[in-house]
């Protein structure tokens, strides 16, 4: 199978030859040549990735860790050998700590419902912080309902970053769960999660942290043991892999510690009408067939981006980012939303506003120009309250991003903008 992989990616010089790993982004619209800035809600998949997919149903396609015959046990061991690459991916202690899902959401209702099951009783805290995405608040809300639980919110400051410093007073021997997003979806604010991890091991020490990582790795590198947290979550489709494959990293002790989830085949040892035996972890938390075959083109997403000097990655992306941030400040009636930003304080995650004007309609206004952007509250409700907004434009960049592709959003927002007051 052909790596794909681009001689740039040692350097990130060369984003014309990056980009063209990314079949997509030949693509246009309404006419226009695709200007793809919704990497944060889904990202491009280079060709790697859709060859590792092929592969996987042409030469593959069997189920996992029931058969005898080749195809199953080649299938089994593909399968398997992405757990190694998750754990070295987040330089995870151990693979079996590795455990795959659908994505983000579906760890984070994982970790709901069994912490929720052994851990939470009546009084306890579950703390959240006022940005996070619903995936990281509905099912810790759903979990305090259902257990008579107490959902604590960490604020934030007035340009929507984590108030850090309110930890003191936002813990207490109750919490049981700090819940938080290592980078914003919005705003692309990174949160010093090794600063909070180590606030609650002072202030709260019962408390387990489990970290949204949705939208940081595909942009920072992530050591969950340098971080300290006890869980972290990501989603492979934003890390250039496909849908439908995402990984769940606990620690050892924690997930031994949990209940098992779904129930089915594959979770389980032995069973009978009378008793059930469950496996160990992982396999304890995946029953039923899994995405084989996702999971499988998710581990040559990891190749891919382990191909990244991180670096150069982040000084790209940041440089884009300003470069973006600079160009929309520059129109006339656009705010950028969020604050200041430094080469690692953010992601590039850009949300903006335009007073009077809808974003979905400045949204549909830059899809007519081939512009992709995402509209709307995110899936962030309470921040778009905090931020006094119905919604924002939110510009969202990936490795292939490059300058052309922000000067045609800028120059689409000043026409769009143009057209409007015309009217
Ligand atoms: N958390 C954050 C911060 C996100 O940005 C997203 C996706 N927008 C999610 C969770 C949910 O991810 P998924 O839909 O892939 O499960």
């Amino acid at each position: 199978m052909s790596s794909g992989l681009s001689s740039a990616w040692a350097s990130l010089r060369d984003p014309a030859s990056l980009r063209a790993d990314f079949p997509a982004l030949a693509a246009t619209v309404h006419g226009r040549p695709l200007v793809y800035l919704d990497s944060a809600s889904t990202a491009q998949k280079p060709q790697a990735v859709l060859t590792a997919l092929t592969h996987a149903y042409v030469d593959l396609c069997a189920n996992i860790h029931r058969g005898v015959h080749q195809k199953s046990q080649q299938a089994s061991e593909a399968y398997e050998a992405v757990r190694e690459k998750a754990r070295r991916f987040l330089n995870a202690p151990q693979a079996a700590e590795i455990v795959f899902t659908r994505g983000t959401t579906e760890a984070i209702n994982l970790l709901a419902h069994t912490l929720g099951a052994s851990r939470v009783e009546p009084g306890d805290e579950v703390l959240v912080s006022g940005l996070e995405h619903h995936s990281n608040l509905v099912p810790w809300q759903r979990l305090c309902l259902a257990r008579r639980a107490a959902l604590r919110v960490l604020p934030l400051t007035k340009e929507g970053a984590v108030a850090i410093e309110a930890l003191a007073q936002r813990l207490s021997n109750r919490t049981r769960i700090v819940a938080i997003s290592h980078a914003s979806n919005v705003l692309g604010c990174v949160v010093p999660v090794a600063a909070v991890v180590a606030e609650v091991r002072r202030l709260a020490p019962q408390a387990v942290v489990i970290v949204d990582g949705a939208q940081a790795v595909p942009h920072l590198p992530v050591d969950v043991q340098a971080l300290g947290c006890d869980a972290y979550c990501f989603s492979g489709h934003k890390l250039y892999g496909p849908t439908g494959a995402g990984v769940l990293w606990g620690r050892r002790a924690l997930l031994e510690s949990l209940p098992p989830w779904q129930s089915g085949g594959d979770m389980v040892l032995s069973v009978s009408f009378e008793a059930t035996q469950y496996q160990d972890v992982p396999q304890r938390f995946e029953a039923g067939t899994p995405a084989i075959a996702e999971v499988i083109a998710l581990g040559a997403a990891l190749d891919y981006v382990a191909q990244i000097d991180v670096a150069a990655l982040i000084a790209h992306e940041s440089a884009l980012r300003a470069l973006a941030v600079e160009r929309l400040s520059q129109i006339d009636g656009v705010q950028v939303l969020g604050g200041a930003a430094t080469a690692t304080s953010h992601v590039p995650v850009i949300s903006f506003v335009v007073p009077g004007v809808h974003p979905h309609d400045l949204g549909t206004a830059l899809d007519f120009e081939g512009v992709a952007v995402r509209t709307g509250h995110h899936c962030a409700q309470p921040l778009m309250a905090h931020l006094g907004v119905v919604g924002t434009v939110r510009a969202s960049l990936g490795c292939y991003t490059n300058q052309a592709d922000l000067f045609a959003l800028a120059a689409a927002v000043e026409q769009a903008l143009r057209l409007f007051r015309r009217r």
